[in-house]
């Protein structure tokens, strides 16, 4: 038995609070992680403010999980204990549903999601299934690494299967925990890099992050400015405001891409005639396997893209998910556990 402390949710639109649990040892396929650092992501609200139907009550968020190795159980290859790891959106997949039969694990029907189907890591220890498990490189902290567990992988992984090529120009519609990340890879995967935000206050942080290009989607048509530049190969949508990515549409080269990865329930209103004649379209991306979020830190220790943070202890867990919940935070918000 390990005694834990973790921040539960003991009632959809609750708060995290502090409370202790007996974690048995793992069972069979399992991983105990003892949690070292673990992003706040905007995705808890799923569990926070109980937006996803069928989620059991009290429940540990968080899906930004980096740590290391306690204990493993029965059947756990090749993980050893003392290893760094790191658990992100990907909890694991059933093997049996089709689309992991036919090796498209982010689909799985069954996909398990730390901090939804499980408790998350909001907490000092996690027990997760192996098959979750991303190895962190040694010169990646965890703090760095916690947030490329959910927002580095989504960015790192949709930028790398939009079909862009070195040299291609590529938009990235927000500079924030997403998209800040989303510039860095861009730049560093070879694009001719823009950054679109609202106002100017952002365009030294994107340049610095390394975008070639700033728009200021306040005081130009961001599609206008995009079709001046050649028209984007790709744009990756990171905000959570479809109006925006409606706005910037018409700025796709012929055959381009948004491909969307800033979440909302909300409509996104675009014209047929908006994608017709450049033959566009507008895809969605998941984030990624475990493999793929292993591939996104060693790509970020390779070229140097790290996360901008703000840590929170993890007893103060309510105020961190406030503060990212605000939109205020520069850029991603990360629990630290002592
Ligand atoms: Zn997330
Ligand atoms: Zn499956």
């Amino acid at each position: 038995m390990t005694t834990t402390r973790v921040m539960q949710v003991t009632t959809p639109g609750g708060r995290p609070e502090l409370a202790e649990r007996e974690l048995g040892s793992p069972g069979r396929g399992e991983v105990l992680v003892r949690v070292e650092a673990c992003g706040v992501c905007h995705s808890d609200a799923f569990t926070v403010e109980g937006w996803m139907p069928g989620i059991e009550y009290p429940r540990v968020p968080g899906h930004e999980i980096a740590g290391r190795i306690e204990a493993v159980g029965d059947d756990v290859v090749p993980w050893t204990v003392g290893q760094r790891v790191g658990v992100g959106w990907f909890g694991g997949s059933c093997g049996h549903c089709e689309p992991c039969r036919r090796g498209d694990l982010i689909s799985c029907e069954n996909g398990q999601v730390p901090g939804i189907a499980f408790d998350g890591g909001y907490a000092d220890h996690v027990l997760v299934p192996a098959g979750a498990l991303a190895s962190i490189p040694d010169d990646l902290a965890a703090v760095d690494a916690a947030p490329l567990l959910c927002a580095g992988i989504t960015t790192f992984n949709a930028l790398r299967e939009s079909g862009a090529r070195p040299g291609d120009l590529v938009a990235v519609l927000g500079v924030g925990g997403l998209g800040h990340l989303g510039v860095q890879f861009a730049r560093r995967m070879g694009f001719e890099t823009v950054a679109i935000a609202r106002g100017t206050e952002k365009e030294d942080r994107a340049r610095e992050l390394g975008a070639h290009h700033y728009v200021d989607s306040t005081a130009t048509d961001p599609a206008e400015a995009l079709r001046s530049l050649g028209g984007a190969v790709t744009i990756l949508a990171t905000v959570t405001a479809p109006d925006a990515m409606s706005a910037v549409v018409g700025g796709l080269k012929p055959r381009g891409r948004m491909v969307v990865v800033g979440a909302s329930e909300d409509p996104m209103q675009i014209p047929p005639f908006a994608l017709i004649p450049g033959s566009t379209g507008v895809v969605g991306h998941a984030s990624g396997t475990s493999q793929d979020s292993e591939d996104t830190m060693r790509f970020s220790v390779l070229h140097d893209v790290r996360p901008m943070v703000e840590t929170f202890p993890l007893e103060q867990a309510a105020a961190g998910y406030d503060r990212m919940m605000s939109g205020d935070a520069r850029f991603r918000v990360v629990l630290t556990m002592e």
